[in-house]
């Protein structure tokens, strides 16, 4: 049975350095849930001590409603995948795959028949007798995942498992594990600095900075409201574009100066900004490269710096008022490196942000 995984102000600390401050998550049963931020947030710090292989310095950890922070990792009922696969040389894929289930005393007559529902499952059926070392590695991640998930865990943590295969097999592996997830229904905890990864298997993801978490969200809603600069900034590749900006009234209208362009801001954000007192103060303005669209009517102007193709689209970077900025546009785009550029913004998509508390004032 899935298992819901709670965690209440978790603290962890190696020496006088905490890795985690005061974590806190509510993961419900059979979600996939992804943990992801730049290398050394603490990411595997956390799946760790989920894991019991790390010591609880602060705060619970809970499956369902018992908490498991002295439960010791044998006896919690997960299954780990791994960056390395970690199976067995010496034993065959089934005798890898039947490893777990011995362990867990699993009666001798059923062993072969879940080894081989498990292989399947993988679909490898088929080397059930060769080595690891007669395998490919996305076929050796294939065995650790079979072993991992045939002793039916209540949660399944993997830590970065498909960043050791080349890009294809890794793409292929990402929709293979969305399946595999959909047909066990366990409680996925998924350990990535890939944001690709965690966009498109995750239904919850936290994004994790300095130990510290930063936002607990779908992946639409990280992308489309994200809650902070950082955030903002760390899903979408290419990243969102930051501009400074001065707010001010116009009329019946409030804009946001960008130098000498005056951009009219729509009125549900112009209200939050006027309410939120920021008329008059500078603030950051985000804009991803997709909501900047070059155009031939366009009110704004500068020249373009660098163009890149890349098959169905096409990013161009120029400045605007000292800042580059990248807008990825439709590959029949007439603009080369050199040439004269206009453009627009769609102020609809605009985000922005407190110059100094680094949040979001309105998406
Ligand atoms: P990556 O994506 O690079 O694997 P991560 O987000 O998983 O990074 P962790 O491995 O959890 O990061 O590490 C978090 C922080 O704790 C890092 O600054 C790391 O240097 C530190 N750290 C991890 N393990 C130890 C340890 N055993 N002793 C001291 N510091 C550690």
């Amino acid at each position: 049975m899935s298992h819901a995984v709670i965690i209440k102000k978790a603290v962890k600390k190696y020496g006088n350095f905490t890795a985690l401050n005061g974590v806190d998550l509510e993961i419900r049963p059979g979600e996939f849930f992804t943990l992801l931020g730049p290398s050394g947030c603490g990411k595997t710090t956390l799946l760790r001590m989920i894991a019991g292989f790390n010591s609880v310095d602060g705060g619970e950890i809970c499956f369902d409603d018992k908490v498991i922070n002295n439960l010791e990792a044998h006896k919690r009922d997960i299954g780990m995948v791994f960056q390395n696969y970690a199976i067995f040389p010496h034993l065959t894929v089934a005798e890898n795959v039947a490893y777990g289930l011995k362990a867990k005393k699993c009666p001798k007559d059923q062993i072969p028949g879940k080894v081989e529902e498990a292989l399947e499952l993988v679909q490898i059926g088929q080397l059930k007798d060769r080595k690891p070392n007669e395998l490919s590695g996305g076929q050796q991640q294939r065995v650790a995942l079979a072993r991992a998930f045939v002793i039916e865990p209540g949660v399944l943590l993997m830590d970065e498992p498909l960043s050791n295969l080349d890009a294809k097999l890794r793409a292929q592996m990402r929709v293979e594990l969305a399946k595999l997830h959909k047909e066990l229904k366990t409680t996925v905890i998924y350990v990535t600095h890939d944001q690709t990864e965690a966009m498109t298997l995750g239904t919850k993801i936290i994004v994790m900075k300095d130990g510290v978490v930063q936002q607990v969200d779908t992946p639409q809603n990280l992308y489309q409201k994200p809650g902070n600069l950082f955030v903002a900034g760390f899903m979408g590749s290419p990243q969102m574009n930051f501009l400074d900006v001065e707010i001010k009234e116009k009329g019946s209208d409030v804009v946001a100066v960008l130098g000498k362009d005056e951009l009219v801001i729509p009125a549900a954000k112009a209200k939050t900004l006027k309410d939120g007192g920021y008329v008059g103060k500078t603030v950051v303005m985000g804009i991803r490269p997709e909501d900047v669209a070059d155009t031939p009517n366009g009110s704004m102007s500068s020249t373009v710096k660098v163009y890149e193709l890349l098959g169905a689209e096409v990013f161009l970077y120029f400045d605007v008022n000292g800042t580059q900025i990248t807008a990825r546009v439709d590959p029949g785009t007439k603009a080369k490196t050199g040439d004269p550029v206009k453009f627009d913004f769609d102020m609809e998509k605009t985000h922005f942000f407190d110059k100094d508390s680094e949040l979001v004032i309105t998406n």
